[in-house]
């Protein structure tokens, strides 16, 4: 039967990607008014395309 060479690191044991969750990502309120969608921080709103109260990109 095949054995292991070597002991299995601590970290390795640990993170194992068995052990590996899914989290749910964080979303923040888009502060752009009028649009309120739920988007990712540090994102382009993908519905209405500000960032920092700018347009960056066209309006959908
Ligand atoms: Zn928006």
């Amino acid at each position: 039967m095949a054995v292991p060479k070597r002991k299995m690191s601590r970290s390795n044991t640990r993170s194992r990607r068995s052990q590996w969750k899914t989290t749910a990502p964080t979303l923040i309120t888009c502060p752009n008014r009028g649009c309120g969608e739920q988007t990712l921080p540090h994102t382009v709103c993908p519905s209405c395309g500000t960032y920092k109260g700018r347009q960056v990109q066209a309006a959908v």
